[in-house]
């Protein structure tokens, strides 16, 4: 996300939070409970170019906001009986689910203490390439790319292009255009052909940062033994399933789920898309989540539950705990559920 529209969003935020505007907008807007995303979880680290700052919290952090959303008197509460309270329209309290995507060793140094001494469920999120050490954490590879050198070659379009990237800003820049860029691949394949290339070029080992950064599968054994945690597909790849062709989308949700089963001896009954905007999850994986059974699917869409949500349980929209917005104004912000609401023109459904 570029600077600017942090900074839009940011003062977006301090302005609903300083007007009241969120508590007035509340009792319209807060729905019946929310599903927050989280990644990485560690404490922050004093390098001025961390364009995936976004993806992580502090452990400080963390624990203010459970002892906030503890005060609020939310119900922290598991995927299953946020599902079970979802089917039953039983709406009594607000609730939220804690949930981690990709299954990172930081969740369990750092955000597990924290959690099983205030008693709270959280489940992972897992892409079961992590765990098989077979992962392409592409975002961080790019990353590495453009830390370490200050010019840059890359085939783009088919035109072969030098930037520059010597200073932070010119850093910041690029990361931000390259990962657009990316992103915007019309497939999967074309997105990790080019960071492959590029890893290769620059001597980046693409595969070390799984090896580093992921949970082994005996470590998530040791994590799924506990009732507090709940065990979730990520799919096998970590892929943008939208951009796949329907049968291959539909294997890499099934087989992630009997992976998960082979390896941990449970088969997991909730998923997350991978990436989980719209480019990446749409109206065929919400079906095809259903088709195969699962109880729910979470999308990176924006957004708090409400009782229309259990029409929709393969669609839920979740409030990212995003690292460039670590201040309990901003949370409580998210949580009234007014930010959200203004993001989306007010419309509370975005299931299509
Ligand atoms: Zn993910």
């Amino acid at each position: 996300m570029s600077a600017i529209k942090q900074t839009i969003i940011r003062g977006g935020m301090e302005s609903l939070y300083f007007t009241g505007a969120h508590m007035a907008l509340k009792p319209f807007v807060a729905g019946v409970g929310v599903i927050l995303t989280l990644h990485h979880v560690r404490p922050a680290r004093p390098d001025r170019f961390q364009p995936n700052r976004g993806l992580e919290v502090t452990p400080e952090f963390l624990t203010r906001v459970v002892k906030a959303l503890r005060r609020s008197r939310l119900d922290f509460i598991s995927l299953d009986e946020m599902h079970r309270r979802m089917r039953a329209r039983d709406f009594s309290r607000r609730f939220v689910c804690l949930t981690f995507d990709d299954g990172y060793r930081d969740v369990k140094q750092w955000a597990y203490p924290i959690l099983k001494n205030e008693g709270v469920p959280f489940a992972m999120y897992i892409p079961t390439s992590f765990p098989d050490r077979l992962g392409e954490l592409w975002w961080l590879a790019l990353e590495a790319v453009i830390a370490r050198n200050a010019r840059i070659r890359i085939q783009i379009d088919g035109r072969n292009r030098t930037f520059d990237c010597a200073t932070v800003a010119e850093k910041r820049a690029l990361y931000d255009e390259l990962y657009w860029w990316l992103r915007s691949r019309p497939t999967e394949a074309e997105l990790r052909d080019t960071i492959r290339d590029l890893a290769a070029s620059y001597h980046v080992d693409l595969a070390a940062f799984c090896d580093e950064l992921s949970l082994t599968w005996q470590e998530l054994s040791e994590l799924a033994a506990d009732p507090l945690v709940t065990i979730g597909a990520h799919t096998v790849n970590h892929v943008m399933l939208a951009k796949l062709p329907a049968e291959t989308a539909r294997s890499e949700m099934d087989l992630s789920r009997s992976i998960i089963h082979a390896a941990l001896g449970a088969s997991p009954e909730h998923l997350s898309y991978p990436i989980g905007d719209r480019s990446s999850a749409g109206p065929r994986e919400f079906a095809i989540a259903a088709e195969l059974g699962f109880k729910t699917a979470v999308t990176t869409r924006q957004g708090v539950l409400f009782p229309k949500h259990n029409e929709h349980l393969t669609a839920l929209p979740r409030i990212s705990l995003n690292g460039a917005y670590q201040r309990l104004r901003y949370v409580r912000v998210l949580l009234s559920g007014s930010a959200t609401a203004m993001w989306n023109g007010f419309r509370r459904l975005d299931a299509a």
